[in-house]
């Protein structure tokens, strides 16, 4: 006996895990009848079915059609109606339904079984001929759109003519005798548009919709969805075939939508909208607008208190706040849909705490309810709604350039990074306007609100230093017009001046003139949110540690729950006006030096620079170790090629030519030419692999020196205070052993004679960054010399690539991404075969040699959940990313920990 594959289900037969052959809607009405839950009888045809008919050149199964026949019988059965019958009529519904929600992508034909003669019969079930016209007008538009491709406008068309000949403006006020002309004037435009008319036979009906809910799961649509959402082109459709059930069949009859709980913040209230006497396309389609629930609860209240009763067992069966169709035919309640539903993330936040609160579920399902990503928003700093709302009707939004650093902020215009310093050191909000940031303006950034520029993308400077800071920021904003000289800028006629108020929304690159109210949120502000964070420290097992640069960085770090400080960039120390003439300084000075003599009077300059620049770096680092107290704080030795600290070559070389014009004299041209020929000699064809990191510690070691002095002096003077502290020194950019061991033996040195001198001992550790291929292939003899790794992803990802960032981003990863040349830009997600197996190698041999080693990331990559994922896989000690990324960080460590075990 030949076995034919099962391709039909009952309801009865089904239950929500069998998503992937039913599809998502087709397995909940299984689970639903077998909760004893009020659905209408129906069947569903399977996924698999689905692919066979595309397997076989679009021809339906073997089998299948005998499957159907059996079911449509149980069905009349069940419903007591029959299909095709004149007197008695069972009409049903063909409905798509993947195992992933595609909400509206694919196709529906309602009310099929009926035609010219059963439309009587129907009359008299209903009890009310215009119901039944209403029903057949709208099966013919279904299905001619869904099975004969005629246009939806054709039938609009149709129907606004005959409500302007009967003076109505809804459907619903045409009479069964002009409904009955409808029917007529659709059937001759299908016969214009398709040369034919729809079938009358109801199992033709039948097999022509089911084929073209199959043929809907290729539609362009549902394929450009499906790439939109990554989702796969080979799971197909299911069919469901329900027993129809009528919502418009007068006063006790009506549809309508629900959710368990508010969808905007999560309230526990049943929210949702509902239509008396309608069907649910009356609301897709705008003709009705549909009231508050609450109007059911006064039209039937027990009808009102089932569906309650109804929503609230959904709820707690599956775990989750649902989004729930249903239609009351004259008094009967019947549920037609149920659904996890989409909501905002605050509302997500608050259900999943609730529903713990309220015993449904445990606090790990909680955490797994709330997407990382999403989560992160609730802490960036964005405008009242109701603020921005006026401010876009008021015409206020003036400009859109790229988002660049996500987050709102409003501020005082200011064009000159030292004068915006200033500003915002009398208190000023400062939003930075400037046509592009170079280094030199980071004082200015630092001290800012917000940035905005007209020229570059989100991978210019202004972009990469702002979310590196969680400074809200747009770039590109191509509308402006800056006139630094003038201190203005211009865009739609209107002229801005220093000191007018902007607002800047750096999630969406809106710019607005005038202050548009925003709101900061803290944790503590988020009681849910808060109580989820909690819940997600006991569930994870990778530290969160936070980039930070300043104690003010630091203690945002700390509120935010960062367990320590991973990266402690020491460039930015070494930028500000007050800052950056030392370093020239310095790097001029020692350029004049004598190498044999120390006493001159060069090496005199030289050596005051560096005490100047010590005296900053210890009121630096003893800020941020105090707010960082018992935790510990990774300080990294400057890393930036030098070059970084001296004016441009080009303006060098311009103002060395207009002296030259004006026949100046050999005096007065010797500094200038003194400094282009430093520059000159400090520039390189590519910094990025160049002279920086430990390269310029080894070669020009007098700054590490000065660092690490400064580091064991400021961390002396808060143990004196008894203050504890917990430094580790970092050395970056090594790609061999002995780099590090040299520096080790000259660092220590250093250490010990400040600790004899000050008579304490500090409890620091030395360690390295891994950015480079050769440190991680030869990470066991780095651990020989290191108490610690970190990875820096970034320049990792760089040179592991051979990619440098700016000119990959600008220039070809966007269509590498696009043609699935790279599944990722990898400078946002690991690279988990190339990087990753780096990674992985690493922490293997360095642990090897050190068990216990702490490791821990410190790129971008810290802050992005499928990376954190990854670490946490491999046993990584932490995660390091920008302070307002490490709410996030926590919770998506948290999800990591639970799949792991899951
Ligand atoms: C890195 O390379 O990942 C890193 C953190 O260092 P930076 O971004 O400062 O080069
Ligand atoms: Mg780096």
């Amino acid at each position: 006996m030949v076995q034919t594959t099962k391709l039909v289900y009952s309801f009865e037969e089904g239950h929500a895990g069998m998503k992937d052959l039913l599809g998502g809607k087709g397995a909940n009405l299984a689970e639903m009848a077998g909760l004893g839950l009020p659905v209408p009888p129906g069947f569903t045809v399977t996924t698999e079915a689905c692919l066979s008919y595309f397997d076989q050149d679009r021809t339906m199964p073997d089998g299948l059609w005998e499957q159907v026949r059996e079911y449509m019988e149980r069905l009349e059965a069940t419903s007591g109606k029959s299909f095709g019958s004149s007197e008695n009529p069972l009409l049903v519904s063909v409905r798509s339904g993947a195992r992933v929600s595609m909400p509206g992508m694919m196709d529906t034909i309602l009310n099929l079984g009926v035609n010219d003669h059963i439309v009587e019969g129907l009359s008299t079930l209903m009890g009310d001929d215009r119901s039944a016209y209403d029903a057949y007008r709208r099966f013919l538009q279904l299905y001619a759109q869904v099975v004969m491709n005629v246009p939806s406008d054709t039938f609009e068309g149709i129907l606004s003519s005959h409500k302007a000949a009967a003076g109505v403006t809804q459907d619903h006020e045409l009479t069964a005798a002009r409904l009955a002309e409808v029917v007529a004037d659709f059937k001759s435009a299908i016969q214009k548009e398709t040369g034919q008319q729809p079938p009358t036979d109801p199992w033709t009906q039948l097999h022509g919709a089911v084929g073209a809910v199959f043929e809907s799961w290729n539609s362009p649509r549902a394929v450009s969805y499906r790439n939109h959402y990554g989702l796969a082109h080979d799971w197909g459709t299911a069919v469901n075939v329900v027993s129809m059930v009528f919502g418009n069949l007068g006063n006790r009859s009506g549809t309508g939508v629900l959710f368990t709980r508010n969808p905007s913040d999560g309230a526990r209230q049943i929210f949702g909208e509902y239509l008396s006497n309608g069907q649910g396309e009356d609301v897709v389609a705008g003709t009705r607008t549909p009231e508050p629930i609450s109007a059911l609860a006064e039209e039937m209240p027990e009808v009102y208190n089932e569906l309650e009763a109804t929503a609230r067992q959904l709820e707690a069966h599956y775990r989750d706040v649902q989004d729930i169709e249903f239609t009351i035919e004259s008094g009967q309640l019947y549920i037609l849909q149920t659904r996890n539903a989409q909501r905002t993330v605050q509302a997500a936040v608050k259900s999943a705490v609730d529903m713990v609160r309220e015993g449904l579920i445990s606090k790990n399902e909680a955490l797994k309810m709330v997407n990382a990503e999403e989560f992160s928003q609730l802490f960036l700093p964005r405008y009242e709604p109701e603020a921005r709302a006026k401010a876009i009707a008021s015409g206020a939004r003036i400009a859109r350039g790229a988002a660049a650093s996500p987050g709102a902020a409003t501020g005082r215009v200011y064009f000159d990074a030292t004068r915006a310093e200033e500003a915002a050191g009398r208190g000023i909000p400062v939003i930075l306007v400037r046509p592009e940031t170079k280094p030199e303006d980071i004082h200015g950034v630092l001290g800012a609100r917000g940035v905005l520029t007209s020229r570059g993308g989100v991978t210019s400077h202004a972009a990469v230093v702002t979310r590196g800071l969680g400074v809200p920021c747009v770039v590109g904003c191509e509308a402006l017009d800056i006139d630094i000289l003038a201190g203005t800028f211009t865009v739609e006629g209107k002229t801005v001046w220093e000191g007018y108020e902007v607002s800047i929304d750096g999630t969406t690159g809106d710019v607005f003139l005038g202050l548009v109210d925003t709101i900061r949120p803290d944790i503590e502000e988020q009681e849910e949110a808060g109580i989820l964070l909690e819940w997600a420290d006991e569930a994870k097992r990778l530290g969160v540690w936070a980039n930070a640069d300043t104690p003010a960085d630091a203690q945002r770090a700390v509120s935010m729950g960062a367990e320590g400080i991973g990266l402690c960039r020491t460039e930015h120390m070494f930028l500000g006006p007050e800052r950056v003439p030392i370093v020239q300084e310095m790097l001029f000075s020692a350029q004049d030096m004598d190498p044999s003599n120390e006493e001159d009077e060069a090496s005199a300059r030289f050596r005051q620079s560096l005490e100047d620049l010590k005296k900053f770096q210890i009121e630096d680092f003893a800020g941020i170790l105090e707010a960082m107290g018992e935790r510990p704080v990774i300080i990294r030795l400057l890393d930036a090629p030098l070059h970084e600290f001296l004016p441009r070559h080009d303006q060098l070389v311009r103002e060395l030519a207009e002296l030259k014009a004006t026949n100046a004299s050999t005096e007065a041209l010797e500094p200038l030419e003194q400094r282009l020929s430093l520059v000159e000699g400090l520039m390189e064809a590519n910094p990025m692999l160049g002279h920086r990191g430990c390269r310029l510690g080894i070669t020009f070691p007098d700054v590490y020196c000065m660092q690490v002095e400064a580091i064991i002096t400021a961390s002396a003077r808060l143990l004196r205070k008894g203050i504890a502290v917990r430094p580790e020194i970092m050395i970056p950019m090594t790609s061999h052993a002995n780099e590090l061991k040299l520096l080790r033996e000259q660092l220590a040195a250093v250490a010990d004679a400040t600790q004899e001198r000050l008579e304490v001992s500090v409890p620091y550790i030395y360690g390295t960054m891994i950015e480079v291929p050769r440190a991680a292939l030869t990470a066991d003899q780095l651990a020989e010399s290191a108490d610690f790794f970190s990875f820096g992803t970034n320049d990792l990802t760089q040179t592991t690539f051979a990619f440098s960032r700016d000119d990959a981003e600008a220039k070809f990863l966007n269509q590498y991404v696009d043609n699935a040349v790279l599944p990722h830009n990898p400078f946002a997600t690991l690279d988990l075969d190339g990087v990753g197996a780096l990674i992985s190698m690493a922490v293997e041999k360095g642990r090897k040699v050190k068990a216990g080693l702490e490791v821990g990331i410190c790129g971008e990559h810290g802050g992005d959940p499928a990376s954190i994922a990854f670490c946490h896989k491999e046993g990584v000690s932490y995660v390091s990313c920008s302070p307002y990324r490490v709410p996030l960080a926590r919770l998506a460590a948290a999800q990591a920990a639970l799949d792991d075990n899951s």
